[in-house]
């Protein structure tokens, strides 16, 4: 009997991104068989998305890639802040070349900030894609139940109420085959999958056009000052014609600091052309002021800042992950950082449903979540990419006045003079409009969920003290679990890392017996990987010497918190109750979407 499909697999994914191999590695994880396909013959060549937030590092350590990424990365050192600089040409910092005009920290400044210290067990970490995909790709081929297949292209797809029929095109030998699966995950960054499934993106206008320039060139004798920093805005008001929006250099490895051998350059402006590579590599020399450098380019790209939102992450059988469901300008890094932190949020849900542990409307609550913290996300960028306009002229600088009236104004900032003070603070109140880009704490970390895969528990939501910036750790159903370092049998760890596997966490107060009984029976009956376990003072299972848990568990000795597989609180009582046994099974129940039995 001939096969009516080439390829039969759980699950199809589109797209060797960020998203897609991200969702390979977990699906693998949790024991479910998948095929990627992604269009090019290998990982991405362009250095863009360089900073992983702690969130993504944390999802990174659960998939056991954090120690390849940070090995590869910035050291924290280098991570602490974004520098402004002079020009870097002439004498150096003695004459205002190359000097720092100011400085702002960033993602938690090289993981010294208290607030990013006690909020996570992870360090953000800076590794452009270029070098964290293969990272990504070499770990995803470990695993038997996934075919990773790049040169291979979808480019047919229809779905019926059983599946997913998708055609893929294998580009070296020109001949397409059948795939049938049970899902698909869109991870093509908005390209096939969308269309051909019919969902609908909206979304604001583009912001601005960027030429993004990937070169090599060796900056180390102009970066005296510049060691700790995760990029430089530089201003050189040697060639004003530069000086309206500056220009971003950013380090792109493979050594780090003033070392780095490759570097981004982001520019914008009038009379940019990407496909002509001298007039690029000039308005380079000019614009970090090297005239006589020696620049071999890598790649020049030009882009548009903007960002969309598809209306349902959901079309059926197909899921829209990553740049394929949302596009943010990357004021604040959250793009690649949403694509990982969808795929955790969506496969453990897909892995319990085509496990039969859950039932498919579970699948429903993956739009439900993350669509609005994506929303959040998209709002988030758009308020902050404008308010990175505007250095220039806080700094006195204009495209209008001549290269010494522009030296004029800079000096201020290292010479004292008539108007030096109000300059340096009203640069520095600008600066303060900056943490909308580099302190997103509660967006990118900070993100909760509310939907029927969560079990509310009547409380308010606490008042947010700032939506974007200021992240305030609850154990409210939707939240993610709190971070706090506990410790058993003379070893520290996480609390965060009983979720590691795919598993739920039942973490209950020092006289929470029951609660651990009764939820390591549920998981027994249901076949649901579970870690339960005690944590306080006294005769525990984890012992809480810092009381970090303490402090932020909002519940009794005698209560319980119910997390989930992708850290998120689902259920949790603030004390005992009669019969713990009916209360976590009917949470469960609603959890799972499995109200039927
Ligand atoms: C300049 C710049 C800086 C950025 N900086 C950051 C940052 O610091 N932090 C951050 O988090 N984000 C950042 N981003 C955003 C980030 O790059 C993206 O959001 C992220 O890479 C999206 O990942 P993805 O896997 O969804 O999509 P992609 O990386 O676009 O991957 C999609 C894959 O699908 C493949 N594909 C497409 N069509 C098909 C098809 N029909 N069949 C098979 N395969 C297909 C593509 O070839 C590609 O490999 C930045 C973006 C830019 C432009």
């Amino acid at each position: 009997m001939t096969k009516k499909y080439d390829v039969e697999i759980p699950v199809l994914i589109v797209g060797g991104g960020g998203a897609g191999l991200t969702s390979s590695i977990l699906l693998s994880r949790l024991g479910i068989e998948s095929l990627l396909v992604t269009r090019y013959p290998s990982t991405t060549h362009v250095p863009r998305a360089h900073m992983l937030n702690q969130r993504s590092m944390e999802i990174f350590a659960d998939m056991g890639v954090d120690s390849q990424i940070r090995a590869k990365g910035a050291p924290q050192e280098y991570m602490s802040r974004i520098g402004f600089l002079s020009g870097l040409a002439g004498g150096g910092p003695k004459n205002g070349h190359g000097r720092r005009i100011g400085s702002i920290e960033a993602w938690g400044g090289g993981y010294t900030d208290p607030e990013y210290v006690a909020a996570s067990p992870q360090a953000a970490a800076n590794l452009s894609l270029r070098r964290s995909e293969p990272v990504l790709k070499k770990h995803a081929e470990r695993y038997d139940h996934a075919a990773i297949r790049f040169n291979h292209e979808l480019v047919g797809l229809e779905q019926d109420a059983a599946g997913v029929t998708s055609t893929v095109l294998d580009r070296g030998t020109g001949e397409t085959y059948t795939v049938r699966s049970r899902y698909l995950l869109g991870a093509d960054g908005g390209r096939t999958v969308g269309e051909l499934a019919g969902v609908q993106l909206s979304g604001p206008e583009k912001i601005m056009t960027l030429t993004s320039m990937y070169l090599s060139m060796d900056l180390s004798p102009y970066l005296d000052e510049a060691e700790d920093a995760v990029f430089h805005w530089i201003f050189n008001p040697d060639h004003p014609r530069h000086l309206g929006w500056g220009a971003v250099l950013v380090p792109e490895g493979p050594e780090w600091g003033r070392k780095s051998k490759e570097w981004v350059l982001h520019v914008t402006g009038e009379g940019m052309d990407a496909s002509q590579p001298e007039k690029m590599v000039q308005w380079a020399r000019e614009a970090v002021g090297l005239p006589d450098i020696d620049i071999e380019v890598l790649t020049i790209a030009e882009w548009d800042m903007g960002g969309y939102l598809a209306d349902d992450f959901r079309a059926g059988r197909v899921f829209m992950l990553g740049d394929a469901a949302h596009k943010v300008p990357p004021a604040g890094g959250l793009g690649l950082n949403a694509a990982v932190q969808d795929a955790y949020n969506l496969c453990w849900k897909l892995a319990a449903v085509l496990d039969g542990r859950a039932g498919d409307a579970l699948l429903d609550t993956y739009s439900a979540e993350r669509r609005p913290v994506n929303q959040h996300n998209l709002d988030t960028a758009m308020q902050a990419a404008p308010a990175q306009f505007g250095a220039a002229e806080v700094m006195g600088l204009s495209p209008d006045k001549s290269a010494e009236e522009n030296w004029a104004a800079l000096r201020l900032f290292w010479e004292d003079g008539p108007g030096a003070v109000e300059r340096r603070h009203a640069f520095t109140q600008w600066l303060g409009n900056l943490t909308l880009v580099f302190h997103q704490h509660n967006t990118d970390f900070g993100y909760t969920y509310d939907s029927p895969a969560i079990v509310g528990d009547s409380t308010p939501a606490p008042a947010p003290l700032d939506a974007i910036r200021l992240y305030q750790p609850s154990t409210r159903p939707g939240h993610p679990l709190p971070h706090a370092w506990v410790d058993r049998a003379g070893e520290r760890t996480a609390l965060r890392e009983l979720i590691h596997g795919g598993h739920f966490a039942l973490i209950a107060g020092e006289d929470g017996h029951d609660w651990v009984e009764a939820a390591t029976q549920i998981a027994e009956q249901r076949k649901l990987p579970l870690r339960a376990a005690r944590v306080g003072l006294g005769d525990v299972d984890f012992v809480d010497t810092r009381l970090a848990w303490t402090k932020q568990r909002e519940i009794s000795t005698t209560g319980a918190v119910l997390v989930r597989p992708d850290g998120h609180v689902a259920f949790r009582s603030a004390a005992s109750v009669d019969d713990p046994a009916a209360v976590l099974s009917a949470a469960f129940r609603r959890i799972l979407h499995t109200d039927g039995e």
